[in-house]
């Protein structure tokens, strides 16, 4: 067998990248496609040129034949390669590009009627401590790829019988290959296998059906999200195509801080700045929750860093149904400026013996610590 060398027929270089190889070859598709090209023998040029391209694009393929040369491609041949079919290979990407998506009819598998899901989306919500724990509605405005309202996704309008299937979705035509030729069942172009076209193109979508919208979405926001948390909106995420679902819409908080409230989780944390002689008498003091004020009964002799627990006062999570539990820190602020009567007044204290088990333990280790 005499056979044109593929590299030749494609005129490209041995050692021409994947990029120039199909560059290479959709020019010659483009030139010779037996459906569109003027050119003598086109036909059987294009089949060459498909071989070539089948066999070159495919790295593996491409290894066999700079080894074997043709055949590898043979039958019993000694690559043990026994015959490639050309007709299983997909040219779909290429095609596509070619002549604008349409797919001609040879084994090119269009994919442009398949029902897909649409993509999810994500978006960022700042929220105010507050908003975070009792939760909200908001009104979020995204952009998001949304069926077509002026012709509801149809792409179109004035809806006709495609005249190229006959309304069924599919041509059959003469496939010719290498191998000779048969009949294959492909999606119809014209109509993108819909079985139907349209009178009139929808210019709000140019025909799509599908069309990028600024929406404005009314979103509850349940008690208790953190910092973080996602929330998940089911089928509020990008149309899908051909009748498939929507992608989800996800909402990611970030939340402020509180000037006083302090969270952990689903627990709040408030200082409360006591005087000494609270700290050392007691006291009854007004203290914020969540919900209003409340009277705190601190003990006598707290100290610094105290806790005091009310339990289940704390975020009510929504999500998880848990309540958090609220926590009153003391804080002893020190007096930085006393009057006189003041002075005077410690100045007694001081002399009174207001030591206590800590404090002659921890003297008696810094006497031993004295060498
Ligand atoms: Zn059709
Ligand atoms: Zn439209």
């Amino acid at each position: 067998m005499n056979k044109k060398d593929y590299y030749e027929i494609l005129g490209v270089d041995k050692s021409a990248s994947q990029d120039e190889i199909k560059s290479a070859f959709r020019k010659l598709a483009k030139k010779y496609h037996p459906d569109i090209s003027k050119e003598p023998d086109a036909e059987a040029k294009f089949k060459e040129a498909q071989e070539a391209y089948a066999v070159l694009s495919d790295e593996s393929k491409r290894k066999q034949y700079d080894q074997f040369g043709h055949a590898a491609f043979e039958q019993g041949g000694s690559g043990g390669f026994s015959g490639f079919d050309a007709s299983g290979f997909d040219f779909g990407d290429i095609f596509d590009n070619l002549f604008g998506g349409s797919g001609f009819g040879f084994g090119t598998r269009s994919s442009s009627n398949r029902a897909s899901r649409g993509s999810d989306q994500i978006m960022r919500i700042k929220l105010s401590f507050e908003e975070a724990v009792f939760g909200t509605t908001k009104d979020i405005q995204l952009d998001v790829v949304d069926t077509c309202p002026e012709c509801s996704g149809k792409g179109g309008f004035d809806e006709q019988t495609c005249e190229r299937c006959h309304g069924s979705g599919t041509i059959t035509s003469e496939q010719h290959t290498i191998f000779g030729s048969f009949l294959s069942k492909t999606t119809c172009p014209e109509c993108a296998g819909k079985g139907k076209t349209y009178r009139r193109t929808c210019s709000n979508c140019r025909g799509k059906g599908r069309i990028k919208q600024n929406k404005t979405l009314s979103v509850t926001i349940p008690s208790g999200v953190d910092n973080g948390d996602r929330l998940r909106l089911p089928g509020k995420g990008n149309a899908g195509m051909n009748g498939g679902s929507n992608g989800d819409l996800y909402l990611e908080f970030q939340v402020a801080s509180h000037d006083y409230f302090e969270r952990d989780e689903d627990d709040i944390y408030i200082e409360v700045p006591i005087t000494i002689t609270e700290a050392i008498l007691g006291c009854k003091k007004e203290v914020p929750t969540l919900n209003g004020n409340i009277k705190l009964t601190i003990p006598a002799g707290v100290d610094h860093g105290d806790k005091q627990r009310i339990k289940g006062k704390g975020i009510n999570n929504t999500s998880s149904r848990h309540k958090g539990d609220l926590y009153y820190v003391m804080k002893i602020v020190t007096p930085k400026k006393l009057s006189r009567e003041q002075k005077q007044l410690f100045e007694k204290l001081s002399k009174t013996d207001l030591e206590d088990t800590e404090i002659s333990k921890f003297q008696k280790f810094v006497k031993q610590n004295d060498k």
